[in-house]
């Protein structure tokens, strides 16, 4: 028998408004342990099925609203039609997420695959106590190689669970190399950032891999592995693509050998201060890609985030040459879609150049972001054109 967890109307009218979460404060019961729970109202009505977080602000993930029980044959079906959704992009990459937590009703996991492995998150304490049915799950239907769980993310913390990174089933090499289109790219799956790549990325990078200006230049600016760069690359005669961070650069330039790609030119820099040399040195491009690293990572540095976004944003606009174009993106959540467009119009403003939005851009597909859950959705971004 699975524990029962009462809980307030106003916790239950959060899951009739297509919300999976229920906070600490809308919770009745106390003392139930971390897995997966029963969940009713205060007259003994069944609402659903939940992963339960007894130390976390949000207490209950919902899982299903029937009783079917929650076993590894579940978390097998859920998987897989996750997989099955994922067809189109497997066609075109080796490298993708198979399972958006909260985005495929699968709440606090994600998973990844790269090539023949697989990378797992295991993001609340809910999911952390059935691990063994998940994994066993991700197994059955994925069939890799080996398994890496990268349970090294800082969230775990609010949940009371340890920080680690452990290989749970077969191997897993250190890297492994995978495909966006035409593009190559090798992963080190332990110390890459998120579970390896910015996967989030791929479909924009693959648009402006058809958006670069035939023999024009180009410039990534925070380029980590090169990838938007050696899309670039493939159409520009020159891609100055440029990262403060050396470890970045180097795989990056594996990469370009990889793809055998002679064209672009790595720069070690601090973007702010590398765009203001460019703009004294009154230089040009003709395709600019601006994708930095999430500003604000909590609610209350949003303004200094706004602040540094405007000013990339502005310079990377008076850098373009005429007809040229610019991608930009923020990965923040906590700047909404409403504010990011809001600092790309008074960027434009202060740039003096006329830009038209000529696409709107998110995350790509393998990251669905559901309507009523805003928290499943955080990459915003554009395509300008400078006339
Ligand atoms: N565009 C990449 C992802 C970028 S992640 C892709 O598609 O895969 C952000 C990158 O910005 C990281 O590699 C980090 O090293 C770099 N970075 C962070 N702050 C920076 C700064 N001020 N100047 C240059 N690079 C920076």
């Amino acid at each position: 028998m699975i524990p029962t967890v009462v809980v307030t109307a106003k916790g239950a009218a959060r899951w009739q408004a297509g919300h999976p979460w229920i906070f600490r404060s809308d919770v009745v019961t106390e003392r139930v342990p971390a897995g997966i729970v029963r969940v009713t109202d205060r007259k003994e009505r069944f609402l659903g099925q939940a992963l339960h977080s007894p130390a976390s602000e949000i207490r209950l993930r919902l899982l299903s609203e029937d009783d079917t029980p929650v076993d590894r044959a579940w978390w097998t079906r859920m998987i897989a039609r996750a997989a099955a959704r994922r067809e189109p992009v497997a066609a075109r990459a080796t490298a993708y997420r198979v399972v958006h937590a909260e985005g495929d009703g699968l709440p606090s996991l994600i998973v990844d695959r790269y090539g023949d492995v697989v990378v797992v998150q295991l993001l609340s304490a809910g999911i952390e106590a059935v691990r063994a049915d998940v994994m066993d799950a991700v197994a059955e239907v994925l069939l890799p190689k080996g398994i890496l769980l990268r349970n090294d993310v800082s969230v775990r913390r609010r949940e009371r669970l340890p920080l680690e990174t452990v290989e749970v089933a077969g191997s897993v090499p250190d890297l492994v190399e995978v495909s966006e289109g035409d593009v190559r790219y090798r992963v080190p799956l332990r110390s890459g950032q998120k579970t390896g790549a910015f996967l989030d990325q791929r479909e924009n990078r693959e648009l402006m891999g058809t958006l670069a200006l035939a023999g024009g230049r180009a410039l990534d600016l925070f380029t980590y592995q090169g990838l938007f760069a050696l899309h670039l690359s493939r159409c520009a005669s020159h891609v100055i693509a440029v990262d403060s961070s050396v470890p970045a650069l180097e795989l990056a330039q594996e990469n370009a050998a990889l793809n055998g790609r002679s064209n672009i030119e790595w720069v070690e820099a601090n973007v702010f201060d590398l765009l203001r040399m460019y703009q004294r040195e009154g230089r040009r491009f003709d395709t600019i890609v601006l994708d930095p690293p999430a500003f604000a990572k909590h609610r209350g540095a949003l303004s200094g985030a706004l602040a540094g976004y405007k000013e990339i944003n502005l310079r990377a606009m008076r850098l373009l040459g005429d007809g040229g174009v610019l991608l930009t993106a923020s990965c923040s959540f906590h700047v909404s879609r409403g504010a990011f467009f809001q600092m790309l119009g008074e960027a434009a403003a202060d740039s003096g150049r006329r830009l038209a939005l000529e696409r709107i851009v998110g995350q790509s597909s393998d990251h669905p972001e559901i309507v009523t859950i805003p928290e499943t959705g955080y990459l915003k971004g554009a395509v300008l054109r400078a006339q």
